[in-house]
C-alpha cells in the first residue's frame, strides 16, 4: 500500500526552489475557490499590481504565467519572434542557450555574443553585433545567471538596445526580489521570471511583463503565435483588465495564493530592504568561505549575492560533500552546471533561505564536511569571520 508521501523538512540553499516561508505555506492550504470567482478576481488583480511593484513598472501586460519560469522565457520568445527575425542573444552560461533553442524553434535567426562562463556579457561585443547587423528586432539576455553567479548590466544592455531600435528582452527568474532590477525606468521591453528563487514561492508560475512597446509588436505579428497556450492576445481574456473574464485555462488556485502572499511580504519588506538583505547575508557568507581558504568563481564587481559559485578544492569528491550536507545537517546546496559541473558548487542565499542562521549553519556544515573529507581547509574561523560582517 502506498502512503501519504511527507517530505522531509530541509534546507534549501541551491539555486532554487528556495525555502518556502511557513506564512506562504499556510496561504496554499486555503479552500480551492473558482478561477472565475469574484474574489479569486480580486486576488488576480493584487497579485498583477504586486507583481508591477516587484518588476517595478507600469506595463499593463504584467502577469503570472500558470507554468515554470521555462515557459516565461518561451512565452517571450514565441509572442515576439516571427520567422526570419534577427535576434542577439547573449550567452555566458546555461540559460542563453536556452534563449538561442527558443529564437531557432520559433524561426528566428540567434546572432549568438558568447562570453566565458563566469564573466558579465560585454557590452562592447554586444555593440558590435548591432553595428555587424542590419535589422536586430531584439536583444536577449540572462540578468543573474543562476549556473555561473554572475550579473550583468542589465540597465546598460537595455539602454544599448533601445539606442539601435531594438527590443531587449531578459531573464529575470534569479534576479527578481534579490538584485536592483527596475524594468521602467532601464527600458526593458520583455522579461519574465520565476516563483521559486529569490520571491519564495512554491514553484510552478512564472511571472512576466511586457513594455507597451513590445505589446504593440505582439498586436501587430504578421502570422498567429504558434502557442495557443503562452498567446499573450488570448491569456489578457483571463488576466486583463475589468470585471468580465473569459476561461481560457483553470488557474492554478492555490499556487497564486502562495504567490499573492509571497509578494506581499515582499511589498511589506520593501523591495530595496530585500536587495540589502541578500546583499548583506552574501557577504557574510562570502567571508566565512575565504576564512576557510574557499575561492568565489566569480569577479567581486559582478557577483551575484543570491547565487554563489564556489570553486570546489582539488581533490575534493564534489558529490560526497553535497551528500553528507543533506544527510547530516538536511542542507541542499547545489551542484555545478554545464562546463562548471565538477568545478563548483552553489550556494543560494535565495528570498526566504537568506538568513543570518542559514549562512552560519551552511558555513559549519561545510567546514564539518570538508575536514570529514581530509581536505585542507583552514578550520574554526569561518563563524568568526561572518560573525564580524554581521556586527
Ligand atoms: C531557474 C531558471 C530558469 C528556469 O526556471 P524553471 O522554473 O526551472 O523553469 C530560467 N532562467 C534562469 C536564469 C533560472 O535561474
Amino acid at each position: 500500500m502506498i502512503r501519504s508521501f511527507n517530505p522531509p523538512v530541509r534546507t534549501l540553499m541551491g539555486p532554487g526552489p528556495s525555502d518556502v516561508s511557513p506564512r506562504v505555506l499556510a496561504a496554499m492550504a486555503r479552500p480551492t475557490i473558482g478561477h472565475l470567482d469574484p474574489k479569486f478576481i480580486q486576488m488576480m488583480d493584487e497579485i498583477k499590481q504586486l507583481l508591477k511593484y516587484a518588476f517595478q513598472t507600469e506595463n499593463e501586460l504584467t502577469m503570472p504565467v500558470s507554468a515554470p519560469g521555462s515557459a516565461g522565457m518561451e512565452a517571450c520568445f514565441v509572442n515576439l519572434v516571427e520567422s526570419g527575425d534577427k535576434v542577439i542573444v547573449c550567452q555566458n552560461g546555461v540559460f542563453g542557450g536556452r534563449m538561442k533553442e527558443n529564437v531557432e524553434r520559433f524561426g528566428g535567426e540567434a546572432i549568438m555574443v558568447q562570453d566565458e562562463w563566469g564573466a558579465p556579457v560585454d557590452i562592447t561585443k554586444v555593440k558590435a553585433a548591432l553595428e555587424a547587423n542590419e535589422g536586430v528586432k531584439a536583444v536577449a539576455f540572462v540578468h543573474a545567471e543562476t549556473s555561473t553567479g554572475v550579473c550583468s548590466d542589465a540597465k546598460a544592455i537595455c539602454a544599448l538596445a533601445r539606442e539601435y531600435g531594438c527590443l531587449s528582452i531578459v531573464d529575470a527568474v534569479t534576479s527578481l526580489g534579490g538584485s536592483e532590477l527596475r524594468v521602467d525606468e532601464w527600458g526593458i521591453d520583455a522579461i519574465y521570471s520565476g516563483t521559486q528563487k529569490c520571491l519564495s514561492a512554491p514553484p510552478g508560475i512564472s511571472p512576466v511583463s511586457f513594455s507597451k512597446r513590445a505589446t504593440d509588436v505582439i498586436q501587430s505579428r504578421k502570422t498567429p503565435v504558434p502557442s495557443w497556450f503562452l498567446d499573450k492576445n488570448l491569456v489578457m481574456g483571463y488576466w486583463g483588465g475589468g470585471a468580465k473574464r473569459a476561461y481560457h485555462h483553470t488557474a492554478p488556485v492555490n499556487t497564486l495564493y502562495a504567490l499573492h502572499e509571497a509578494l506581499v511580504m515582499l511589498q511589506d519588506e520593501g523591495l530595496e530592504n530585500a536587495w540589502a538583505r541578500h546583499a548583506k547575508h552574501h557577504r557574510a557568507l562570502k567571508a566565512g568561505l575565504e576564512s576557510m581558504g574557499l575561492e568565489l568563481l566569480v569577479d567581486e564587481n559582478c557577483r551575484l549575492s543570491q547565487l554563489n559559485s564556489v570553486v570546489i578544492p582539488e581533490g575534493v569528491d564534489d558529490a560526497a560533500i553535497r551528500g553528507q550536507l543533506l544527510s547530516d545537517y538536511s542542507l541542499e546546496i547545489g551542484a555545478g552546471l554545464g562546463t562548471l559541473a565538477g568545478k563548483t558548487w552553489r550556494i543560494g542565499l535565495m528570498g526566504s533561505a537568506c538568513t543570518q542562521r542559514n549562512v552560519m549553519l551552511c558555513l559549519t556544515a561545510l567546514e564539518n564536511a570538508l575536514v570529514a573529507q581530509g581536505a585542507s581547509v583552514k578550520t574554526g574561523v569561518a563563524g568568526a569571520a561572518a560573525t564580524a560582517v554581521y556586527s
